[in-house]
């Protein structure tokens, strides 16, 4: 069986310093409190400029 466990899922986010989508890198996943409960989100940097790049991916 393949090594499935390794988060090697690409993600993609909109890098507000290239001002354009780059691809994530380190990307971690999260959680944050939100008005509704809590959220997942992925946090990475930006394999370009190493500004910090977050995604919200939908209720927990
Ligand atoms: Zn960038």
């Amino acid at each position: 069986m393949a090594d499935t466990d390794k988060d090697t899922v690409k993600v993609t986010a909109y890098c507000v310093k290239c001002r354009k989508k780059q691809e994530m890198k380190d990307a971690k996943e999260v959680q944050m409190k939100g008005k509704g409960g809590p959220r997942r989100a992925l946090k990475g940097v930006c394999p370009v400029c190493g500004t910090g790049m977050f995604r919200i991916l939908g209720k927990a």
